[in-house]
C-alpha cells in the first residue's frame, strides 16, 4: 500500500485487525448491512444524478459559486495526495459562495471520532489538490434522514489533522509488516466486527 484509502481511517480507529484482514489478507466483509450500504448509497448516486445538470471542472463551478451567490454541489469526487499518501471518494462536495462542505454520509450517524476522523481525511487531501482560498468544513451527514449531525471548520494543523496523519503512517507500517497489529480489547466490537468470521486475532 503506497496510498492510504481515507476510508480506512475509519476500520483502523475501530480495530486495526481490520487492516490487515482487508488489505493484507485482502478479505472482502460481507454481511447484510454492507450490501444494504452499497445499495443505498447507489440510490443516492441515482437519485442526484437525475438532478445533475452541469458537469464542468471544480474550479469553475467554484468560480460559478461565487459569481452567482448560489450554492453546487457535486458527488462521489475522487481525490488523491502523494503528500498526504491518502486516496478516496468523497460523497459529496458543497461548494458555498464563500465556503466548502466536505460531507460523509454514513447510517444512523453519530458524531464518532473515526468518523470525525475520516472526513477530516478528505479535508486534508481536498486542500492538498485545490487552493481556493476558502474555509474548508467537514461533515457528517445521516444518510437515510439527509440531516448534517456534525460539522466543524478544518484546520490543516489541528488536533484531528495531526491525529489523521498519525493514523496514516501506523496503516502504513501495518500494511508493510514493520508493524504489528494490536486487537481491540472491547469484546462487542469483535461480535459486531464484519470480519469476525475470518479473524485470527478475536477475542
Ligand atoms: S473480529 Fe475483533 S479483532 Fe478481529 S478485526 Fe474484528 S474487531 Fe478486530
Amino acid at each position: 500500500m503506497k496510498l492510504v484509502p481515507v476510508s480506512a481511517i475509519s476500520a483502523h480507529n475501530y480495530c486495526e485487525c481490520q487492516i490487515i484482514l482487508r488489505y493484507v489478507r485482502k478479505i472482502r466483509a460481507w454481511t447484510p448491512k454492507i450490501s444494504k450500504g452499497i445499495s443505498v448509497h447507489n440510490t443516492l448516486e441515482t437519485e442526484f444524478l437525475k438532478k445533475a445538470d452541469i458537469s464542468d471542472t471544480i474550479e469553475n463551478i467554484v468560480a460559478r459559486a461565487e459569481k452567482e451567490n448560489a450554492v453546487f454541489s457535486a458527488r462521489e469526487l475522487f481525490v488523491r495526495s502523494k503528500d498526504e499518501r491518502m486516496i478516496g471518494k468523497i460523497d459529496e462536495v458543497e461548494i458555498h459562495p464563500d465556503k466548502i462542505m466536505i460531507i460523509d454520509d454514513k447510517p444512523n450517524a453519530k458524531a464518532y471520532e473515526s468518523s470525525k476522523l475520516q472526513v477530516t481525511g478528505y479535508c486534508i487531501v481536498f486542500e492538498a489538490m485545490h487552493s481556493f482560498g476558502k474555509d474548508i468544513f467537514g461533515a457528517i451527514r445521516d444518510r437515510d434522514t439527509g440531516t448534517v449531525i456534525w460539522d466543524e471548520k478544518f484546520e490543516s494543523k489541528g488536533e484531528l489533522s495531526e491525529k489523521v496523519r498519525q493514523n496514516v503512517s501506523r496503516i502504513l507500517d501495518l500494511a508493510s509488516g514493520k508493524a504489528s497489529p494490536r486487537p481491540t480489547d472491547i469484546k462487542t466490537r469483535c461480535e459486531a466486527c464484519s470480519y469476525l468470521d475470518n479473524c485470527t486475532y478475536r477475542i
